[in-house]
C-alpha cells in the first residue's frame, strides 16, 4: 500500500495539481469535483479545441478568474497546457475560446448572449436599410408604387426577423439587457411606422430634434454593447463593437434595384 491511511488523498485530482493548488497568490479556492468532471465530460476528456484533442488537462476560465472570481461551468473550459498557454498568451483570443465553448454544446450560454447580440445588430442594421429605403422611396420624384409595396414589405419581413433577434437576446441576457434591447426595439418601431405613414422624414423637425433623437438611439446601442460585454467579461477591446453585419437570410427579390 503507497500511503498510511491516514495520509492517503481521498481521490487522485481530476485535472492538472495547478488547479487544486491552495497556495495559488490570489487564494482561489479548488475547482469543485463535480465541476471539474462536468466539464471534463464536456470536453470528452480530451482538449476542447477540436484539432488538438490533447489528453493532458487542465480547467480554463475563459473570462479571467480575476475578473469573476468564480469557478462556473459556462465560464470554464477544459484545454491542454499548450493550448491553454496559447490562449493565456492572447494567440487564442478569448471570443474564439467563447466560441470554442458553445461547439462543446452543453455550456455556452455566455457564446448565446454573444451570437444573440450580433444577430440582432444585424438584424437592426437590415431593418434600418429598409426603412431608409422605403423613406427614398416615398419621396422619389416619380413615385413606383409598385416598389413602394415591395419596400414595405421588405421592411415588414426585416421588423418580423429583427423582433425574433431581439426575443433570443432578451432571453439569453440578463433582466438590463431586456430592458434595453425592448427600448431599442421600440425606438425602430416608432421610426418604422412613421415612415410607412409618410410622417419620416418629417421636415418640420429641426436638425438639433433630429439629431437628438439619434443620440438616444446610438446612447442606448452603445449602452447595450457596454452591458453584454460587461455580462461576458471582455473589455472594449476585446468585443468590437462593431463586426461585418450577417448577410440578409433571404435573398432580396429580382428586379429590385437594391
Ligand atoms: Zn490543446
Amino acid at each position: 500500500m503507497p500511503y498510511p491511511h491516514a495520509f492517503a488523498p481521498a481521490s487522485p485530482p481530476l485535472v492538472s495539481a495547478a488547479v487544486y493548488d491552495p497556495a495559488m497568490p490570489d487564494n482561489r479556492p479548488a475547482v469543485p469535483r463535480q465541476l471539474a468532471r462536468d466539464l471534463l465530460v464536456e470536453a470528452g476528456h480530451r482538449c476542447a479545441i477540436p484539432t488538438c484533442r490533447a489528453t493532458t488537462l487542465e480547467l480554463a476560465h475563459i473570462t479571467p478568474w480575476a475578473k469573476t472570481r468564480a469557478h462556473d461551468f459556462d465560464n470554464t473550459i477544459a484545454l491542454c497546457p499548450i493550448c491553454h498557454t496559447r490562449f493565456d498568451k492572447g494567440e487564442i483570443d478569448r471570443l474564439s475560446m467563447l466560441q470554442y465553448k458553445a461547439e462543446l454544446g452543453s455550456g455556452g450560454a455566455r457564446a448565446r448572449v454573444l451570437s444573440a447580440y450580433r444577430t440582432m445588430q444585424g438584424a437592426l442594421d437590415r431593418w434600418g436599410k429598409s426603412i431608409a429605403i422605403l423613406a427614398r422611396a416615398h419621396v422619389a420624384f416619380a413615385p413606383d408604387f409598385y416598389f413602394i409595396m415591395q419596400a414595405r414589405s421588405t421592411c415588414e419581413r426585416e421588423a418580423g426577423l429583427t423582433h425574433a433577434a431581439v426575443a433570443d437576446l432578451q432571453s439569453a441576457g440578463d433582466d438590463t439587457i431586456e430592458l434595453i434591447a425592448h427600448f431599442i426595439y421600440d425606438w425602430f418601431i416608432h421610426w418604422a411606422s412613421s415612415t410607412v405613414d409618410m410622417k419620416w422624414p418629417d421636415y418640420s423637425q429641426s436638425r438639433e430634434e433630429r439629431n437628438s433623437e439619434l443620440n438616444i438611439l446610438h446612447e442606448a446601442l452603445l449602452e447595450l454593447h457596454l452591458t453584454v460585454a460587461d455580462l461576458l467579461g471582455f473589455g472594449f477591446d476585446e468585443l468590437p463593437f462593431w463586426e461585418e453585419p450577417p448577410p440578409s437570410p433571404q435573398p432580396r427579390p429580382l428586379g429590385t434595384a437594391y
